[in-house]
């Protein structure tokens, strides 16, 4: 299974892309690291009849009139991430209050919350769908290059926390602040961010839950490493995030058990570029306890391997013993282990919690009836232990 995410929102109305000759005055609109704390996936397209951006690359889509700056999810939205006025102006428009978790793209939903700054040089620039109530400016406010003006979200027409930026002249037409080889020869940044086409992973992990891709963008999957399923989870998700993924790229899911045997391996076959990519598949429950891997190679070449464990619930015969035949008066749960015992920590209905050897710490667990299973060497011992 795997999903793609094309990023939206333009301004309504047809306009011309036009060949600039302009003094260099833009600064990046967006806080952070390019390619680290946010990545540009759309530029301006300026193809007529197809979708070129202005190195001739794909990194665009039909008719869009600005540039995405993407972050990695509604998590790292949360987190607060601010847009910043790209010159000196003047604040002429904004719009606020609009629903900012949009994950649908819905044309008519446009650019949201927005701000439009006029710039002494006939220049306007305008900042879309942002968070609501996080615009920090009013109409007629003075602003500087790089003040906070408001914060990164997906109000209006967009999929993805995303900012939308656009660049007018003298409102006649669209402006593509870059240069290259297919758009205009001189860039309108005073240091244009850098255009990258490689390859690189946002981030990855496994769940314990069948994902989709909202839950993804929701950054919805709470499980932390070290991964550990218990084998009455019914499926295994692996789900990874990616930029930079091309047309005919192979990726390549591998599911390697505690002998190392291949038990699972399936292949995805991009039919075009993604620039901004969720991947997810899972495998139903092998019912393997152990130290199992999944792997991830992209064309042939490891691109990220994942460790997790397997472990094995109690069967009911297990959980009907369960009453006292440890030791009762010990507190397994937190006094100090042998290096020869070893306490495994179920639900009542046999569903493995967590386990604890002599190295591990003290296991602190919510409220509530346990089944300890105590192994020491060959003994086993079973005890049902309340946790208040
Ligand atoms: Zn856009």
């Amino acid at each position: 299974m795997m999903r793609y995410v094309v990023l939206l929102g333009f301004l309504v109305g047809a306009s011309l892309i036009h060949q600039v000759h302009a003094q260099a005055f833009l600064g990046v609109p967006v806080s952070g690291v390019n390619g680290k704390d946010y990545h540009i996936v759309n530029y301006v397209d300026w193809s007529i009849d197809s979708i070129h951006d202005h190195q001739c690359g794909s990194k665009s889509y039909d008719g869009h009139q600005g540039t995405d700056f993407v972050l990695r999810s509604f998590a790292h939205m949360d987190s607060g991430v601010n847009v910043l006025a790209a010159a000196n102006g003047v604040v002429t428009f904004i719009k606020d209050g609009v629903f900012d978790r949009e994950k649908e793209s819905v044309i008519a939903k446009g650019l949201g919350n927005y701000i439009c700054i006029a710039h002494p040089n006939k220049y306007y620039t305008y900042y879309a769908h942002l968070k609501k109530n996080s615009l920090k400016v009013k109409v007629g406010d003075t602003v500087k290059m790089g003040d906070p003006i408001a914060e990164v979200a997906s109000s209006g027409n967009s999929t993805d926390p995303h900012l939308h930026f656009e660049l007018w002249y003298d409102s006649l037409y669209v402006v593509d602040p870059f240069s290259g080889r297919c758009g205009n020869a001189e860039p309108l940044w005073l240091a244009a961010p850098d255009y990258d086409t490689s390859f690189a992973t946002i981030d990855y992990g496994m769940h314990d839950e069948l994902l989709n891709i909202n839950r993804l963008r929701e950054r919805e999957v709470t499980m932390q490493r070290p991964y550990v399923f218990s084998d009455k989870d019914t499926t295994l998700n692996f789900w990874s995030h990616h930029v930079g993924m091309r047309l005919g790229d192979t990726l390549s899911i591998n599911w390697y058990t505690p002998s190392n045997q291949l038990h699972f391996t399936y292949d995805f076959i991009m039919q075009q570029d993604w620039w901004y990519y969720y991947f997810w598949s899972y495998i139903p429950q092998p019912g393997i306890a152990g130290a199992w891997r999944v792997e991830l190679e992209r064309n042939g070449k490891n691109i990220l391997s994942q460790p997790f464990t397997i472990e094995k619930d109690l069967n009911v015969s297990e959980l009907q013993v369960a009453s006292q035949s440890c030791n009762s008066k010990t507190n397994y749960l937190v006094t100090p282990l042998s290096v020869t015992e070893r306490v495994d920590v179920y639900t009542l209905s046999g569903k493995w919690v967590q386990s604890r050897t002599s190295t591990s710490d003290a296991i602190k667990l919510p409220q509530g009836l346990y089944v300890l299973r105590v192994q020491d060497n060959e003994n086993v011992c079973y005890l049902k232990q309340q946790v208040f």
